[in-house]
């Protein structure tokens, strides 16, 4: 399967989770490489920013960047091969996320029934955009998907960022919870509108302040927090920014 590259191996490290209902938890994450969409703001582009792409992104404008060469930021693996990696933590909770994870899901659930082989009790995540409705075997296996469905600026239109039947699906799966970043007021307008189209249950969805610094975090968290205590949802930080920046492989 096809994994983000770290360094000279694959994009697999032992870490706690930063966000979501299982924030602070030790896990184990494996990035997988490539992507359905191409979000301007992504800030896991070497999954799928490649050289001789049409997409835009942020970046563009800094001085220097250039768009990845696939070879570079991908680090092909078997299944066999990830679920060993994996095991070698001894963690018993797997964080998978991309790029777009559900794109390699056959891929996935073989790695993960060789992980459950050794060690039945281990949990995992999926991190998803939403846009793909998991097999029913694949959704049987994996025990939280933490959802983010792409609001209008992530620069792209609609029918490609917003899936109905997919976005259905999870709002009616108890093992889906929905997380938002919130810049503004207009992203808060697009998830109520998300939140009443699609039935999601509020207790399952979070918002987080946006920010790439903790001193960025700190300037909108209080006023989330409170809105979040008004509307019902979940107010949720934005850990490994706290703890580590933007660095990644922490
Ligand atoms: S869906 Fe996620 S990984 Fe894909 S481009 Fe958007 S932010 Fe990046």
């Amino acid at each position: 399967m096809k994994l983000a590259k770290l360094g000279a191996g694959p994009e697999i490290f032992h870490t706690v989770q930063g966000e979501g209902i299982s924030a602070g938890c030790p896990a184990v994450l494996i990035r997988t490489s490539r992507c359905n969409l191409h979000c301007v703001w992504c800030d896991t582009d070497h999954t799928w920013n490649f050289e001789g792409t049409p997409w835009p992104h942020e970046k563009d404008a800094v001085p220097g960047y250039t768009k990845h060469r696939k070879a570079d930021v991908t680090f092909e693996l078997s299944p066999a091969d990830a679920a060993r990696a994996i095991l070698a933590f001894g963690c018993p909770r797997v964080v998978i996320t991309g790029g777009e994870p559900l794109l390699q899901e056959k891929e996935l659930l073989e790695t993960a029934r060789i992980i459950l082989a050794e060690m039945p009790d281990c949990i995992f995540e999926v991190e998803t955009n939403g846009t793909r409705i998991p097999s029913p075997e694949f959704g049987e296996t994996v025990h939280q998907f933490n959802v983010s469905p792409k609001l209008s600026n992530a620069g792209m239109p609609e029918n490609l960022r917003l899936v109905p039947e997919a976005l259905a699906h999870f709002a009616a799966s108890p093992k889906a919870w929905f997380k938002f970043v919130v810049a503004t007021p207009s992203d808060l307008a697009e998830i109520q509108t998300l939140r009443s189209r699609f039935a999601i249950p509020p207790q399952r969805i979070l918002l987080m302040p946006e920010g790439r610094t903790a001193a960025e975090l700190d300037l909108s968290a209080p006023q989330l927090a409170e809105l979040c205590r008004d509307l019902g949802y979940r107010f949720c930080d934005r850990l490994h920014i706290r703890l580590w920046g933007d660095k990644r492989g922490v």
